[in-house]
């Protein structure tokens, strides 16, 4: 659902802006892709910068790696068109193959090849390279994955994140005007994962080099990325950087999408907006125009904007249904004596138990983001 403008228009994008004097690498305009009857991607214009790193985010099914295969030359659009560098790479009457792209595409599986050395699989990309350069590259691409020593190993020999500094290192080689990456890092273990959507963006941004990788992963997106394109089914919700998609959500969404969204349905009055936790001053709703006097709307709380204490079954404005224990924090699900249900994020010494009475109380001190009732 479109949001009021008013809600847009404080939203203060500034890593694009660390990229508004940058050239622009890749371009899409319009680009869907039909699979009979089924649209994978409708209507997606995009614009990335020279030296940026854009995520596409978004549930499994709603098109991200058809879109990156669109990028890398391994399907042709249905509609629309992509530029590479200035050059259209697909149109309506163009299509220029994938390995006359330049574009370096890292897979989920890393895709080694495991009969060969680190340095073998690094240099494979470099068949038209004599052997000097070849060797130069190969030495550089090591020392910028931090492996310089490891070059003569067995590819079989190493870690998941081993392998993965490989893959990096082979695709970045032969100098790609662009590197794709479909969901890097969902190969690898928690704790692996972590630490190198790190390594790996110190690596993109130490390369200079632009890239586009694609994750249902929101906090992979929020980390690691400059900018973070949210889809829906096919389609290009929002596009912002990482902040600006989390703090200021424009539909629902991207809103449910990104962090334990709950909303509270209110009021809004004359000066108030009445909750089922409480009246607050209508400046608690970002944005908000006279227009909604007497509207029901649904605020965004997320599980740190609130707090449930105690109380006794007559004081108290919730009962816990629920609680989630991630170790250094409870999540406690509250249902509240109007029905909805919201998330409190608590000490994992602050124990409660389901059934309990308590009161949930606002502490966040930012505006919140709202959406018309629908
Ligand atoms: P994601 O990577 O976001 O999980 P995909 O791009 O793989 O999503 O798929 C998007 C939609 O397109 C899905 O509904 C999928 O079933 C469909 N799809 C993808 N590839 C094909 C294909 N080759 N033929 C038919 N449908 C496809
Ligand atoms: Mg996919």
């Amino acid at each position: 659902m479109a949001e009021p403008a008013s809600q847009r228009q404080d939203h203060d994008d500034t890593a694009t802006d660390d990229f508004a004097d940058a050239d622009t690498v890749l371009e899409l305009d319009g680009v869907t892709k039909a699979y009979g009857t089924e649209t994978a991607v409708t209507d997606v214009s995009l614009d990335v910068q020279d030296g940026e790193l854009l995520t596409l985010l978004g549930p499994s099914g709603c098109g991200k790696t058809t879109t990156l295969r669109m990028l890398a030359g391994l399907e042709r659009p249905t509609e629309g068109s992509i530029e590479l560098g200035g050059k259209t790479v697909a149109g309506p009457e163009t299509f220029v193959a994938a390995e006359d792209r330049g574009v370096g595409i890292i897979f989920q599986d890393f895709a080694l090849f495991p009969h060969l050395s680190v340095e073998e699989n690094v240099a494979f990309g470099l068949s038209d390279w004599d052997d000097d350069a070849t060797s130069e590259r190969v030495a550089e691409m090591l020392d910028l994955v931090d492996m310089p020593d490891m070059g003569d190993r067995s590819v079989d020999q190493l870690s998941g994140g081993q392998q993965q500094r490989v893959a990096v290192a082979r695709s970045l080689a032969p100098e790609p005007d662009i590197l794709l990456l479909d969901e890097p890092f969902s190969n690898l273990d928690v704790r692996l994962r972590v630490e190198m959507r790190e390594e790996v963006r110190r690596i993109l941004k130490e390369a200079g080099v632009t890239a586009v990788s694609v994750t249902h992963d929101q906090e992979e997106a929020l980390s690691i990325s400059d900018r973070v394109a949210v889809l829906n089914d096919g389609r290009i919700e929002q596009v912002g950087d990482p902040e600006g998609v989390f703090e200021h959500p424009e539909s629902r969404f991207v809103a449910s999408f990104l962090g334990q969204a709950a909303f509270l349905s209110a009021r809004v009055g004359s000066d108030t907006v009445d909750t089922a936790i409480g009246s607050y001053d209508r400046t608690l709703l970002k944005g908000l125009t006279d227009g909604y006097q007497g509207a029901m709307v649904d605020v965004l709380v997320r599980p740190d904007d609130l707090r449930a204490v105690p109380a006794t079954s007559d004081s108290g404005n919730g009962t816990i249904v629920k609680r989630q224990y991630t170790g250094p924090s409870f999540i406690y699900h509250v249902e509240l004596d109007n029905g909805d249900v919201v998330r409190c994020l608590h000490n994992h010494a602050e124990d409660m138990g389901v059934g309990e009475p308590v009161t949930v109380d606002l502490v966040s001190d930012h505006s919140l983001a709202w959406y018309p009732t629908e």
